[in-house]
């Protein structure tokens, strides 16, 4: 696995082209669509047959026909933020920048791609490569596996890389997470209050939705921290109220929208559950309707010890000491914010792993999706060995 590593190496000129070229040419959501058509030019180059899947998603297959398969991501979208950032290979697209630094992830996957193809004798199984849209939207993996990406080959394991600048983490530096649920589920709520409106002077003629939501505001927040044990780690946010037009009009109807993060699927469920009742009965109460509804966002992150063992161990023989802890680097045990490779993560063994593509401490002080974000090319060679000792280690692990 070591020789991989020198092989990348010799990479990292034409790697950081790429990367250049993807940053400079960043799409939105779903709509990777000249992304992928590079992306398959690329792979085509390297002698593989890759295959649109589920739109402007790219799969191929490397490795033999048989065994055991194992997929590895890198997601190409980019974020609707205008580039601020000190580069010369700025965004050309105004109101476009790839600030999550899915640049990155194509590009080092790219990297992998070649590193396989190269090595091909010694795969012990099947690597499936999927360069995958719409991670921001949160619906990309969810679109793919609706696409059959987990099937023909039939998938056994998944793994995926996030880059990460703005902490004071040493930059090439490969982060691993323990086992667990990793990462938070993410759903967006909207409470619909149907009230009656009516004088300012008058309520007793009206029914006042404002009213109504000042108490479900209350019960949800009482919900929380009475109903869920303490271990349960579970954000509600309500960050939107909407209501009235004027200082003496009592308005017909009152909107509260919000967000839900947990750890927990039961906690989940739930909570979403939970919300739909008190609003419903405390709308009936006082005379009023009400309806809750959500837009699933991604599930809990499930980090399996069947990936992320296997794979640190392959990691740490070829990269030493600069694998390091997921808590000690990033001073939490999980990650913040979502990622929607947790569907892909609900349905077969997956893990993420980060890799520092910035120290806080050597000048790249902004994270990711901030307008002046940067991401250091220096790690692009490291990123793409890792992809491919990844896969290979889990296959020989597994096989
Ligand atoms: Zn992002
Ligand atoms: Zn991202």
């Amino acid at each position: 696995m070591e020789e991989i590593l020198e092989q990348a190496n010799k990479l990292q000129n034409e790697l950081t082209e790429i990367r250049h070229h993807i940053h400079r040419h960043p799409e939105l959501g779903l709509e990777t669509v000249k992304t992928a058509d590079f992306v398959i030019e690329k792979l085509k180059d390297m002698g593989y047959e890759p295959k649109r899947i589920g739109g402007n998603g790219v799969i191929a297959t490397v490795g033999k026909q048989t065994g055991k398969c194992f997929l590895i991501r890198g997601d190409m979208d980019a974020l609707p933020i205008e580039e601020q950032a000190d580069v010369d290979y700025k965004s050309e697209v105004p109101g476009r920048m790839h600030a999550c630094g899915h640049d990155m992830h194509t590009t080092m996957l790219l990297g992998a791609a070649k590193l396989l193809k190269e090595n091909e004798e010694q795969i012990n199984g099947i690597v499936k490569l999927l360069f995958q849209p719409g991670e921001e939207i949160m619906n990309g993996a969810k679109s793919m596996i609706e696409a059959g990406v987990l099937e023909n080959p039939k998938v056994d394991g998944a793994f995926m890389f996030h880059v990460v600048s703005g902490f004071p983490v040493p930059t090439g530096n490969i982060i691993c997470p323990e086992p667990g649920n990793r990462a938070s589920s993410n759903d967006a709520f909207e409470i619909h209050i149907q009230g009656k409106g009516g004088h300012g002077a008058m309520p007793e003629k009206s029914v006042d939705p404002i009213n109504v939501a000042v108490k479900v505001y209350e019960a949800i927040q009482a919900m929380q921290c009475r109903e869920l044990p303490s271990s349960q780690d579970v954000t509600i946010s309500l960050c939107q109220i909407e209501a009235g037009s004027a200082f003496n009009i009592i308005p017909d109807t009152a909107i509260m929208r919000g967000t839900l993060r947990t750890f927990d699927e039961s906690t989940r469920n739930y909570v979403l559950k939970r919300m739909a009742e008190l609003a419903d009965g405390i709308a009936t109460l006082y005379h009023a309707s009400a309806t809750a509804n959500s837009t699933e966002g991604s599930p809990t992150f499930h980090v399996d010890g069947s990936v992320v063992i296997p794979v640190r161990k392959a990691l740490e023989k070829v990269f030493g000491d600069t694998v390091v802890d997921f808590e000690q680097a990033i001073g939490v045990k999980s990650m913040p914010g979502s990622e929607d490779f947790a569907y892909i993560a609900q349905k077969v063994p997956g893990a993420f792993f980060f890799i520092s593509s910035g120290n806080s401490e050597d000048g790249y002080k902004y994270s990711m999706h901030h307008p002046k974000v940067r991401c250091s090319d220096e790690i692009l060679y490291r990123g793409a060995a890792a992809y491919a000792i990844a896969a290979m280690a889990w296959l020989d692990h597994n096989n």
